[in-house]
């Protein structure tokens, strides 16, 4: 630890000489300084997480997201604990460590439902436990953690306020409510995991900036980066026209989501940080690439196929086909190849670690 960079600062100036760089060989440097910040703090270990998408029914009409209310054309599915719990057996022998239990935001999932689905995870697996709900009130989120959950997942997708709540309209104070809610999440002991989307209708360079900021304001375990892809069946997606070059207009495409990856690196070197996999969508080199430029887990869908193709958040023409042995083989086996290693634990975050033992030493 005493190598931890976690002083590491840039200005608002270097980040966005760096935003807006275009030439391979400076940015090659970006590149091998995320790489060796990464190496130095959260060592060569990746962390794999299963996420199981057990209900595609949502509540919520935000604009950029495939199964958002509104869409009336998609078949809506929930799992059973049962079917869950069978899905989870399969990738147990696979090296995964933990569980990322994901779905739209739905009144119709009970606290008490998700309780049960807890316990039982927790007595008959041993891995350690993501939730992925949307916004949830408090008495949900602490029932859940008292009876195991170990993380929890919310995006706040951009620090731009106006710009949140232009995407959901609905609910005007959302964006405030989010950030309270990870806030939440912190004071009941959980890992708390977030991030953003990029390139998005409206989101521009100083916007990028400030989600940095937030990033460490907010103390994040763990921090999610994936471009943006517009969703034929979205307001957003339907009218989507992709950014000229130099633009202020953000693009979302592959180069801007590894230099946010990149710089989440340098500025938070303690969290982890997925390869995400919306990035992995976009290009066949995605998964490898984010894990080379300051990525350090990679979570998997492998809800089964059956429901898969239904959680449908975001066109996936390219996507990987999870479920299968061979997927898992070769997955293994190119991070082997880029000289990584595939934990043996469910890694926990070290930041997570390092600030419990400051908040206990404060105790004293
Ligand atoms: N309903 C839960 C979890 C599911 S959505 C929640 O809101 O937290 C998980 C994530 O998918 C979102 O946070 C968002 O960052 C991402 N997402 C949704 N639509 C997307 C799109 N069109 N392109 C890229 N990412 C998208």
């Amino acid at each position: 630890m005493n190598n931890s960079k976690e002083n590491h600062t840039l200005t608002r100036t270097e980040i966005m000489t760096w935003l807006r760089e275009r030439d391979e060989k400076r940015l090659n440097v970006l590149w091998a300084n995320a790489d060796s910040v990464r190496k130095l703090n959260v060592g060569d270990e990746v962390h794999l997480r299963g996420i199981i998408a057990f209900s595609n029914h949502c509540n919520r009409t935000c604009q950029y997201c495939g199964i958002n209310a509104l869409n009336k054309d998609l078949i809506r599915y929930a799992m059973t604990q049962d079917e869950i719990i069978s899905a989870i057996r399969e990738f147990e022998s696979f090296e995964y460590h933990t569980v990322v239990l994901q779905s739209g935001e739905y009144p119709g999932i009970k606290r008490d439902w998700i309780t049960e689905l807890i316990k039982r995870i927790k007595s008959e697996t041993n891995l350690a436990i993501t939730l992925s709900l949307g916004e949830r009130s408090e008495s949900d989120l602490a029932e859940w953690k008292a009876v195991g959950a170990d993380r929890y997942l919310l995006k706040f997708e951009t620090s731009n306020e106006k710009l949140y709540e232009s995407l959901h309209s609905e609910n005007k104070g959302s964006w405030r409510k989010r950030i309270e809610m990870l806030q939440t999440l912190d004071k009941l002991g959980y890992e708390v995991g977030s991030g953003i989307m990029v390139g998005f209708p409206g989101q521009q360079f100083d916007d990028l900036i400030n989600d940095l900021e937030m990033f460490k304001e907010l103390n994040l375990d763990m921090i999610g980066i994936g471009p943006y892809i517009p969703h034929p069946a979205t307001k957003l997606g339907k009218d989507f026209k992709p950014a000229t070059v130099d633009a202020k207009q953000v693009p979302n495409n592959k180069l801007t989501t590894y230099k946010m990856i990149a710089l989440t690196r340098l500025t938070c070197p303690l969290v982890n940080i997925p390869s995400t996999t919306s990035l992995a969508i976009i290009a066949v080199d995605g998964r490898a690439g984010g894990l080379t430029r300051g990525g350090n887990v990679v979570m998997p869908d492998l809800t089964p196929e059956t429901f898969r193709r239904h959680y449908d958040i975001y066109p996936s023409y390219h996507r990987e086909h999870f479920n299968t042995d061979n997927y898992h083989h070769e997955l293994m086996a190119s991070i082997r190849s880029m000289g990584r290693r595939i934990s043996s634990d469910s890694g926990v975050s070290l930041k997570f670690k390092t600030r419990n033992i400051k908040i206990s030493n404060n105790d004293n």
